[in-house]
């Protein structure tokens, strides 16, 4: 065997026993502290690349999160399909700059494919564009720039050429809940936290469509969201939608992983009219399980996401393309990875119905959770559990109780302030999890607040 095929076969084997051991190993390292040492001072010589990996993988693995595995129930983390896993291996092996059709054709194709897969999934409009991101905050950069290209454009400013400064105003309209990354997104853009003016969110945290309909005035961009990152709660999108373009707003949708609950024949209704907006941001290492990092950005209005985003330079042109699209004019990037390949491959593992399914499942494991929990004295799950997130409260002693799971390393979920309390967040999002999974996270909380509860 050569050396090389030695390192991969030697690599891919270590990564075959972390993910078969991971669903027991302990959720969170208790210890962290030696992997400094064990990485070394800067070595001043080369040495040979199977020890170098070797040296690499013993320091680390120690310390890593088991947040591929069943009972990681924090933020909103899926765990990668074993096809996309692999795919992504691929991705890295073949290492093609995902440009255009010049610097890989392989790649170009593979993410036309799987992006007309991914609006098939979603119910988006067959016409809209697509860019492959890495992820939420990156398409929620992307559909926000085709938003401000396309209403500085229809208000007769080139926004690319000119810039920001001497624009007319900018109006953004979002829920007061939104996603902080959209603010992040804003700040890029030019436009400033300060331009958003926030719309009222109802009890579940999903946008107060009167309040919406108060603040439109013409022209704006307006954020909406299909999936609040605590409650999971989905804005009513036929009705604001319906009213932000009876103003001629732009709306984007921040569906990061809320959004594949359109894949699911069960969940499709609760989002009716989401494919009439004008941009969606999707991700693709949450709930789809795609390894990170992976996000796509849709838009319907395929001019204004190019406008936006598209590069030119002289030694692009002529490059004997065929007309077929350069994925590198949809993302803020150009020289980039080959994200269709884990994309594609998770689709093809799992297809519509898998999908489907894994959507369902998590739903169904959420509400198991949010029952067994609210049976156990003194615990009140304050949330609507109408998707994949749980919220819970412990009263006065929810931060003690969720610390004191967290060094359980039995499973692993984060707190929150949501309405002003503090609130355990649990997150239903990995295609690996069962319900035995959940029932030892819901022994391992009942054991944290009862230890939390005696001492007082
Ligand atoms: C996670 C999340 C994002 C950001 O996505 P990243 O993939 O972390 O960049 C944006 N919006 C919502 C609602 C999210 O849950």
């Amino acid at each position: 065997m050569s050396e090389l095929r030695g390192l991969l076969a030697e690599v891919a084997a270590r990564v075959a026993d972390y993910r078969e051991s991971v669903a027991e190993a302990p959720v969170f390292p208790d210890d962290t502290a030696g992997v400094r040492e064990k990485l070394g001072a800067l070595p001043e010589t080369p040495a040979p690349p199977a020890d170098v990996v070797r040296r690499l993988a013993d320091a680390v693995e120690p310390a890593l999160v088991a947040s591929t595995g069943p009972r990681y129930f924090g933020f909103v983390t899926g765990g990668a399909l074993d096809a996309a896993t692999a795919a992504d291996m691929l991705a890295t092996g073949w290492d093609q700059p995902a440009f255009n059709m010049a610097t890989s054709p392989a790649a170009a194709i593979v993410e036309e494919v799987a992006g007309e897969w991914l609006k098939d999934l979603l119910g988006l409009p067959p016409t809209a564009s697509f860019g492959f991101v890495t992820g939420g905050q990156g398409a929620n950069t992307v559909g926000l720039a085709a938003a401000r290209h396309h209403v500085l454009a229809q208000a007769g400013w080139d926004v690319e050429r000119r810039g920001l400064p001497g624009a007319p105003p900018l109006r953004v309209i979002a829920g007061e809940e939104r996603h902080a990354t959209i603010d992040r997104s804003l700040r890029l853009l030019g436009l400033g936290t300060d331009a958003v003016e926030p719309v009222r969110a109802n009890a579940q945290g999903a946008i107060d469509v009167a309040d919406l309909e108060r603040v439109l005035d013409g022209p704006a961009i307006v954020c909406l969201q299909a999936g609040n990152v605590n409650s999971g709660a989905f804005d009513d999108f036929a009705a604001a939608i319906r009213i932000a373009h009876e103003h001629g707003a732009w709306v984007h949708v921040d569906g990061a992983f809320g959004l594949w609950a359109a894949a699911s024949p069960a969940f499709r209704p609760l989002m009716a009219g989401v494919e009439r907006a004008d941009s969606w941001a999707v991700d693709g290492h949450k709930w789809l399980n795609v390894p990170y990092d992976s996000g796509y950005a849709f838009c319907a209005h395929p001019e204004s996401h190019r406008a936006a985003m598209s590069m030119t330079a002289a030694y692009l042109t002529g490059q004997g393309d065929g007309g077929m699209r350069a994925p590198g004019d949809f993302v803020p990037e150009s020289s980039r990875r080959a994200r269709g390949f884990a994309t594609w491959a998770a689709i093809g593992e799992l297809g519509r119905t898998g999908i489907a399914e894994m959507v369902d499942r998590c739903c169904a494991l959420a509400r198991r959770f949010a029952e067994r929990l609210e049976a156990i004295e003194g615990v009140t799950v304050v949330n609507d559990v109408v998707l994949n997130q749980v919220l819970v409260s412990f009263g006065a002693e929810t931060d003690r109780v969720v610390e004191a799971v967290q060094r359980s390393g039995e499973c692993w979920m984060g707190a929150t302030t949501w309405h002003g309390q503090r609130l355990m967040r649990i997150s239903l999002s990995n295609w690996t999890t069962t319900a035995a999974d959940v029932d030892r996270g819901v022994a391992a909380v009942q054991a944290a607040w009862a230890a939390v509860a005696s001492k007082g």
